[in-house]
């Protein structure tokens, strides 16, 4: 039942005492980081600075703008050589967040996602197939490594092409998957193209979601679907990636491991603590982190912490489903995007006027984006030809930005409402 029962058991005495540990060794490791060690000296700090847990507050936040601006190795905190590893946040082909790790940071890791898979009752009897795109981002090779770790026959898939995916499910007989919900809905329209119903036709029957926001409701609708358990995975590049924060059988909220990040829960106005049970912002440390440590990273996602034990008999404690986020980054089938991304590269295109607004959609489990466009008047009394042309330059040069293709809906000066304050730039129709 337990990957590793010492250690995810461990009683609350003995796991804040070995945080401690852990906090100050990656006190030592930071301030070997160009940052770290600018900012410690700045403040007057190290790691006897720390006497006990609540002295973490004597340390500055990281936001990912100190992450961007440190671009790319000004938190790195050991030799190059020793770095194995890169990986970078989704979304974005500009600054993207990267992380580095070492050998040892990869081991790490790996355990971590082991320890995940085996809780939501993975073994190695089990055909895993990973449907998650494979490269910069993480949820591609953290899955892997962890699901060959549990010795599981891991089927590298990678994202999209349905039929593909399909196919493998059927021909080698999978039992677990990792797919993120949007898609896993997605899919479900293509299993019903093919006539085929996935409830009797495939052998699967544990499915770990993550990646981006869903709901209880559209959880609970994958799993009727299906007729498989779907298990929330949380995690962001900044803590790795996958393997954060998990849910048990008893999907009741995810377990945060606690022995690898120091969790803190922040009002995001006043960035004081809240009470222990009460919603703000996720803020995190790295507990284990070598090539990276990064402190008290503010991740912009709003949960709670469950004060309250697990039937399961695991310690660390659980964080409710995430409830959305503190900043206006959207996430559209599992790629996170900025409104800032697409007003940037509006503005560069000769021809486009001064507003914009951004309205996504679920239509038939499939989320979509739509930018509408103010373009100059000439475009509409002018060939029609030119006005197309506009709208392909346009869906090009965002989808270079954001990596995934919008509608380009284009529009006369003035046709969008202006509000008195700040602008609504994005209309979030999505619904389950
Ligand atoms: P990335 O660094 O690209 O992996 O993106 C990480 C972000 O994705 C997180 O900060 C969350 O906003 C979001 N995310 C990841 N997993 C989940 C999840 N299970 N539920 C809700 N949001 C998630
Ligand atoms: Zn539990």
């Amino acid at each position: 039942m337990y990957w590793e029962k010492d250690v995810e058991t461990i009683d609350r005495k003995n796991l804040e005492k070995l945080q401690l540990k852990k906090l100050k060794n990656t006190l030592n490791k930071a301030v070997n980081s160009y940052y770290y060690g600018k900012a410690f000296k700045e403040k007057g700090i190290n790691a006897n600075s720390v006497k006990s847990l609540k002295d973490i507050q004597k340390i500055p936040f990281t936001t990912k703008d100190d992450l961007r601006e440190h671009w790319p190795y000004g938190f790195v905190a050991v030799s190059k050589d020793d770095l194995v590893r890169m990986h970078s946040s989704s979304g974005t082909t500009g600054r993207a967040t990267v992380v580095f790790h070492t050998t040892n940071d990869i081991t790490v890791w790996t355990n971590l996602l082991a320890r995940c898979m085996y809780m939501a009752g993975m073994r190695k009897s089990d055909v895993f197939q990973n449907m998650m795109t494979y490269g910069l981002f993480t949820g591609g090779l953290g899955f892997h490594y962890g699901a060959e770790k549990i010795g599981a026959l891991v089927i590298p898939a990678g994202s999209g092409n349905s039929k593909r995916q399909i196919q493998l499910m059927m021909d080698f007989a999978t039992t677990v998957i990792h797919v993120i919900p949007s898609y896993a809905l997605h899919l479900s329209t293509v299993f019903t193209e093919l006539k085929l119903d996935p409830r009797k036709d495939t052998k699967v029957r544990i499915a770990f979601v993550g990646a981006e926001p869903h709901t209880e409701k559209m959880r609970r609708k994958i799993e009727a679907i299906y007729g498989y358990q779907a298990f929330n995975s949380y995690g962001l590049s900044e803590m790795n990636g996958p393997g954060v924060a998990f849910e048990c059988p008893y999907q009741q909220g995810m377990h945060i491991w606690e022995d690898s990040f120091l969790v803190e829960i922040i009002d995001p106005k006043t960035l004081q603590p809240v009470a222990d049970g009460e919603e703000g912002e996720l803020v995190m440390t790295t507990l284990q982190r070598e090539g990276m440590p990064i402190l008290r990273y503010r991740t912009k996602d709003l949960t709670r912490i469950i004060p309250e034990p697990c039937s399961c008999g695991r310690t660390h404690r659980r964080i409710e489903r995430i409830k959305g986020r503190t900043d206006d980054m959207l996430i559209i089938k599992g790629v996170n995007i900025f409104p800032m991304q697409i007003e940037k590269r509006l503005m560069e295109i000769p021809g486009v006027g001064t507003n914009f607004l951004i309205v996504l959609e679920r239509e038939e489990f499939n989320d979509s984006l739509t930018v509408k466009v103010e373009v100059g008047k000439e475009f509409f009394s002018g060939e029609l030809k030119q006005l197309e042309m506009l709208r392909k330059k346009i869906s090009e040069e965002l989808k270079s930005e954001i990596l995934i293709t919008p509608k380009i809906d284009l529009v006369e000066p003035d046709s969008i409402p202006k509000g008195e304050g700040k602008a609504v730039r994005v209309i979030d129709n999505r619904r389950d």
